[in-house]
């Protein structure tokens, strides 16, 4: 007997463990090689058992009923398995180990024991196949060995229980992988078929092995109609065929991922286009097994990407070709953007602008606008004003603009502007200003009148001097009508129709008219002899010139008054027609340039009447003086001596009144037209009166006049020679008018006084017959006399005071005449006493 050794005992723990006996259900087998066991060996029980820590666990009985686990020492099965071959007790009996009662089993008692032990294929002994018998005895040889056989069988049942076992465990974990499999494909197909986007999965012949729902949903196919087959026997169109495969083949042979566009017949034929994305899937020899192909349908977005290219396209055509700027900034006033002609206007290219501060293209003088600018955007959302733009050159230009704060979604936002070019525009106004204040001043430095009216007579424009003519205030005659206003009655007071007026004329001809007989009428209600010009304003109607240029503003405005002030305020003369020869013209209103003409009547009247009166006066004499040298020539006298001293006389004293006559004339014209200058000097008045008084002397003393001078010491700023002139004539005057009183002498005073501290008064008295006080401002006229029979009884010119008046005026001083009919008449004049005296 061989005792069991610790190492022994782990080894068969560890084949025991190997046969994993307790996950095995009772295996009949066992039972049947007991039985035979026992058949074989003639006994009546046997039993298969191995040999536990715990105890004997027998495996299968014959003869018995077994429990699970019998006691180790019961039975002799640990010498049984430790025995190398059959162990036997032949009669327990006789063994020490059991004495008298044998081996007690099963409720009875054995004698005889034998038993096979049970070894592994690694020869490690875990149990054995014992019989029992009541009886002592031995086995035979046949019998030990049919009971090693069926021992080996146990093993080999064992062993095919391991096998089973394995076989059956490798089968439920290949059928737990083939379950998650199954699950993990369900759910693949499901993820697959619940995503939006296409999924399709070829095999390397490029049939298709998985056609997901969205593809279903997109192509109209079943995916049970396509599987198996080629993509391109129904989705693609025939002419992509080519390009499909090549590109198939292309991602087949290694050339993936890859992304790739291309078009599908759908069931119905309509066409979609897919962007793909194609990746293989290769198998453990890196050997391409699937191509899986995922896409979207993008039909929609490329008809709507190239739509929005094409509206991009024409809105940059439409920025680009603008002709104004337009340009994107961001909030810091960087510009983003701009096109050609916006970075044309900076003078500049567009790269040299994108990237820099709008400022940088600013006049200096503006920049500190920017600021202002850049919070009215964030504030309003828009902000519009000018931008003065300063080129490299130094040339500014000005732009309009009207700009915008945009806000997009999912960007930063940044600022949208237009902007128009106005530099012209503003030059052009400020000319139009400036013209304007010039035709302003023009209107108001004219001495004519000067209005306007437009279509309908009603007045446009008005200058002071007009207004003042007319009696009225400009702002009373705008907008009223100028021939009802100023322009109703003829002289005669009849009515004047407007219809016949020229200023209408004018406007319905397009002509100008020059009118010299008509009057106008004052706000008082009287009425006044005009000339006036009425012109036309023209219009220039051309569909190619859009501003519109008013005949003011183009055409020539020439007013030729009366006066001869030519307006001539714009540009380039021309005849009133427009400028350009393809437009046409039209009225829109008469300016009418007049002048008040009663004076220059008057001065008509006074010229005519001059004219006549001087033809007559030098008639007069020459006649005279005709007849006297008439006799003397025609020798009828030459014997009449004292006849012909009288004709000499006449012809002598006839002479002298024509060249006083025309001295007179002479001296009235040279000092009226300013010719005979004034030489001034401070003149004692005393000394004047005296050499005047002397001149007459013998004259007065003739007339029996005598002077009484009171000159006070009275100095004055004159030109002694004219004052001298003037108080002879004023002299001579009034002697000549004092009444020839034999025995009373008539008395002439001479006095001076001043007046003022600048202004000296002489007078000149005298007792003569007086001047009728209708008369008294008349006999300053040239050739005016109190009595028509003056020139020739008196030996006068008519042109004595009309001189002295104009000497006394060139002074700067005035003269008049006071009188009382009958008793006398005093003559008084002014005069400076110093050189700059203010006497009027
Ligand atoms: P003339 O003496 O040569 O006629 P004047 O111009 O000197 O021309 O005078 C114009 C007229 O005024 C005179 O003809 C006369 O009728 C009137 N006149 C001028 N002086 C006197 C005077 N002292 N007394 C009365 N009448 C006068």
């Amino acid at each position: 007997m061989m005792s069991t050794t610790q190492e022994t005992e782990e080894a068969r723990l560890a084949a025991l463990e190997h046969y994993a006996l307790d996950e095995l259900p009772h295996d009949p087998a066992y039972d049947d090689i007991a039985r035979l066991a026992a058949a074989v060996t003639n006994s009546p029980i046997a039993y298969v058992s191995v040999l536990e820590p715990g105890g004997v666990r027998i495996l299968g009985a014959h003869g018995f009923e077994p429990e699970a686990e019998v006691a180790r020492d019961t039975l002799p099965c640990e010498l049984t398995v430790d025995a190398d071959g059959v162990y036997q007790i032949p009669d327990a009996r006789r063994d020490p180990d059991y004495g008298m009662n044998g081996i007690p089993f099963a409720g009875r008692s054995f004698r005889f024991y034998g038993g096979a032990p049970v070894l592994t294929p690694h020869s490690i002994s875990i149990g054995c196949l014992a019989v029992l018998d009541t009886t002592a005895r031995r086995l035979s040889p046949s019998q030990i060995d049919s009971l090693e056989s069926l021992s080996h069988m146990v093993t080999t049942r064992l062993e095919l229980s391991v096998r089973v076992r394995q076989r059956d465990t490798a089968t439920r974990a290949r059928q737990r992988v083939e379950t998650a499999l199954t699950m993990e494909r369900n759910f693949v197909s499901a993820v697959l078929d619940t995503v939006g986007a296409l999924v399709v999965v070829f095999d390397t012949a490029g049939r298709i092995v998985r056609f997901n729902r969205a593809c279903e949903i997109i192509s109209g196919y079943n995916s049970s109609e396509l599987l198996g087959k080629y993509a391109w026997e129904r989705l693609i169109p025939e002419e992509d065929v080519p390009s499909y495969i090549e590109s198939f083949e292309r991602i087949r042979n290694g050339d993936f991922p890859t992304a790739y566009e291309n078009f599908w017949t759908a069931a119905d034929g309509t066409r979609r286009r897919i962007s793909w994305s194609a990746t293989a899937l290769v198998d453990t020899l890196g050997e391409v097994a699937f191509i899986i192909a995922t896409g979207i349908d993008v039909t929609v977005q490329r008809v709507a990407e190239s739509s929005i290219r094409e509206s991009e396209a024409k809105y940059r055509q439409i920025v680009e070709g603008s002709l104004g700027m337009v340009c994107t900034h961001d909030l810091d006033g960087v510009i983003l953007s701009i096109n050609d002609f916006g970075a044309q206007l900076g003078g500049r290219r567009v790269e040299e602008v994108i990237g820099r501060p709008l400022t940088s293209l600013m006049d200096p003088f503006y920049v500190h606008e920017m600021e202002q600018y850049l919070k009215e955007l964030l504030r309003d959302g828009e902000s519009s004003g000018l931008l003065h733009l300063q080129r490299p050159d130094g040339s500014m230009r000005v732009v309009a603009y009207r700009n915008r704060l945009v806000e997009p979604k999912d960007a930063p936002r940044y600022v949208l502007g237009f902007g128009v070019d106005i530099t012209e525009q503003i030059r052009a106004e400020d000319q139009l200003r400036s013209l304007i204040r010039q035709s302003n001043s023009v209107l108001e430095s004219v001495g004519d009148g000067i209005y306007g009216i437009d279509l309908q007579g009603r007045c446009t424009i008005v200058n002071n001097v007009a207004a003042q003519m007319l009696g009225y205030r400009p702002e009373e005659m705008i907008g009223r009508n100028m021939h009802e206003l100023i322009h109703h009655s003829r002289v005669d007071g009849t009515y004047y129709p407007s219809n016949e007026c020229p200023v209408e004329g004018s406007l319905k001809n397009r002509n100008s008219m020059r009118v010299a007989n008509e009057v106008f009428w004052r706000k008082d209600g009287s009425c006044f002899p005009v000339e006036y010009v009425a012109r036309p304003l023209i219009e220039a109607i051309d569909p190619a010139i859009s501003q519109v240029e008013t005949a003011a503003a183009n055409d020539t405005l020439a007013l030729q008054s009366s006066t001869g002030v030519q307006i001539t305020p714009l540009h380039t003369a021309t005849s009133g027609a427009p400028a350009n020869p393809r437009a046409q013209a039209r009225a829109v209103g008469v300016v009418v340039a007049f002048t008040d003409i009663s004076e220059r009547n008057q001065l008509d009247r006074m010229k005519d009447e001059f004219i006549s009166t001087v033809s007559h006066e030098l008639r007069t004499p020459l006649t005279s003086l005709r007849a006297a040298l008439g006799l003397i020539g025609g020798g009828a006298l030459q014997d009449r001596p004292e006849k012909m001293k009288q004709m000499m006389d006449i012809a002598i004293g006839n002479t002298d009144r024509l060249v006083r006559l025309v001295n007179d004339i002479l001296d009235l014209e040279r000092i009226g037209s300013g010719k005979a200058e004034l030489h001034a000097i401070q003149c004692n008045i005393s000394e004047l009166f005296d050499r005047a008084t002397q001149l007459l002397q013998a004259t007065a003393h003739k007339a029996n006049v005598r002077f009484r001078m009171e000159p006070n010491d009275v100095t004055v700023w004159a030109d002694p020679d004219r004052i001298l002139q003037t108080l002879t004539n004023l002299l001579s005057n009034a002697v000549k008018f004092s009444p020839a009183a034999a025995n009373l002498p008539s008395e002439i005073r001479l006095t001076a006084s001043y007046i003022s501290p600048d202004e000296a008064l002489i007078e000149i008295e005298d007792h003569g017959r007086g001047i009728p006080v209708d008369k008294l401002q008349q006999i300053f006229e040239r050739f005016k006399q109190v009595d028509a029979s003056d020139s020739r009884a008196m030996g006068g010119t008519g042109l004595g005071l009309a001189i002295c008046r104009s000497i006394v005026h060139q002074h700067g001083g005035h003269i008049w005449a006071t009188s009382v009919l009958g008793e006398g008449s005093t003559f008084h004049f002014t005069l400076p006493t110093h050189p700059h005296g203010h006497i009027r």
